[in-house]
C-alpha cells in the first residue's frame, strides 16, 4: 500500500457520493496502490449505510465505524492506527479540503519532506464571527505554545509512515493533533490553499466542539495559564501592601479618608474572588485532563469494519465481528 486517506464522517450523507466521486479520481491518477479509510463517527444519518454500499462498490474505500459519537480528532487518530500507506492524508469529509491539492502535497512527499500541510489562506463562506475566533486563537496559541505550531493549519496534512507510526505510539487521549504533528518534527513545509465553503450540509463542530477543541490546544501545549494566576496573585499581594500603607495613613493623618465605605470593600472583595475562581477554574482544566489520562479507558469503540486489518486493541475497545 502506498497511500492511505484517512477521512472522518459525522453525518455527511449529502456530501459521501460527491467525495467518493472526487477521491475515486484522484486515487486513478496516483502513482501506487491507494486506500481511503472512511471513519463513521457514530452518525446518525445514512452515512454509514452509504459506506456498506460504496465499499461494495469500489474496495479501495474501506471505513470503520465508532460505536457512538467521539468526536472529529478521535476519529482521525483511529484511522492513522489503521492505514497501511507510506503516505498518510487526512482531510475532511465535507469537500473543504480539496482532494485535487493531495497531488502537490505527494510532490513534496516525494521531495523528500515528512509532513507536509496545508496552510489556509482564505476562508470561504464560513461565519465572520468563527474567522475572527479563528484568527485570535491561533495567534495566541503562537506565542503560548511550547512548540511552533503553524497558524492557519488544520488537520489537513500528509505525513509520512514514520510520522504517522510515532503519532500511534502517542498515548496521550487529550489530542490536539495539529499540535502532535507539529511537536514530533522530522522536516515538514506547507502548501497554501484557500479553504472552500462546505460542499453540503451544516457544520458538525458545535461552538462547544471548536471551543473545546481550542481549550485542548492550549492546555495540552502550554503552561502559561498556571503561570497566570501565580502573577496575578504577586501582583496583588504587591497591591495590597501599597494599600495597606494607603488605608493606614489615611486612617491616622486624615480625617476625611478618600476611602470610605462598604462599595470600596465590596470591589476588592468581588475581584479577589473572581481572581481566585479563575485561577480555581485554570486548576480544574489541567487536573481534568489528568483524570482522564490517569483513567486509561479505551479511545474509541469500534462497532463494524470493513476491509481493513485488525489492530492489536491497546488503544481501544473492538468489538466487531473477528
Ligand atoms: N466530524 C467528526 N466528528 C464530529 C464532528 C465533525 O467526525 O464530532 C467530521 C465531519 O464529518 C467533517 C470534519 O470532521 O468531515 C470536519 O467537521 P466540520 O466540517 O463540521 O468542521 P469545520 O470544517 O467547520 O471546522
Ligand atoms: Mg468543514
Amino acid at each position: 500500500m502506498k497511500y492511505s486517506f484517512v477521512i472522518p464522517i459525522y453525518n455527511e450523507q449529502e456530501n459521501l457520493p460527491e467525495l467518493v466521486k472526487r477521491l475515486g479520481q484522484i486515487g486513478d491518477r496516483l502513482d501506487g496502490r491507494a486506500e481511503f479509510i472512511l471513519v463513521n463517527d457514530g452518525s446518525r444519518d445514512r452515512s454509514l449505510e452509504m459506506m456498506r454500499e460504496i465499499h461494495q462498490r469500489d474496495p479501495r474505500f474501506v471505513y470503520l465505524s465508532f460505536a457512538r459519537n467521539f468526536g472529529h480528532q478521535i476519529a482521525v487518530t483511529a484511522g492513522l492506527s489503521f492505514a497501511q500507506g507510506q503516505a498518510v492524508t487526512v482531510m475532511d469529509g465535507d469537500l473543504q479540503d480539496p482532494p485535487e491539492l493531495v497531488l502537490e502535497m505527494i510532490d513534496r512527499w516525494q521531495a523528500g519532506y515528512h509532513v507536509v500541510y496545508a496552510q489556509r489562506t482564505k476562508r470561504h463562506r464560513e461565519n465572520p464571527l468563527k474567522q475572527f475566533y479563528a484568527y485570535v486563537f491561533y495567534r495566541l496559541l503562537k506565542r503560548l505554545a511550547d512548540v511552533d505550531i503553524p497558524t492557519d493549519t488544520g488537520d489537513f496534512c500528509l505525513m509520512d509512515r514514520q510520522v504517522v507510526n510515532v503519532l500511534n505510539a502517542m498515548p496521550e487521549r487529550n489530542r490536539y493533533l495539529r499540535g502532535l504533528r507539529a511537536w514530533i518534527g522530522f522536516r515538514q513545509t506547507s502548501v497554501q490553499f484557500e479553504r472552500a465553503a462546505r460542499f453540503a450540509g451544516d457544520r458538525k463542530y458545535t461552538f462547544r466542539k471548536s471551543f473545546s477543541l481550542a481549550l485542548n490546544g492550549l492546555v495540552s501545549f502550554s503552561r502559561v495559564p498556571l503561570r497566570l494566576a501565580t502573577y496575578t496573585g504577586l501582583i496583588a499581594a504587591l497591591l495590597s501592601v501599597i494599600m495597606a500603607i494607603l488605608v493606614l495613613y489615611w486612617r491616622l493623618a486624615q480625617t476625611n479618608s478618600p476611602v470610605t465605605g462598604f462599595a470600596a470593600i465590596l470591589i476588592a472583595v468581588f475581584f479577589l474572588g473572581a481572581v481566585q475562581l479563575v485561577s480555581i477554574g485554570i486548576l480544574g482544566e489541567y487536573i481534568g485532563r489528568i483524570y482522564e489520562e490517569v483513567k486509561g479507558r479505551p479511545l474509541y469503540i469500534v462497532a463494524e469494519t470493513a476491509g481493513l486489518e485488525r489492530q492489536d486493541a491497546a488503544q481501544y475497545a473492538d468489538v466487531s465481528e473477528p
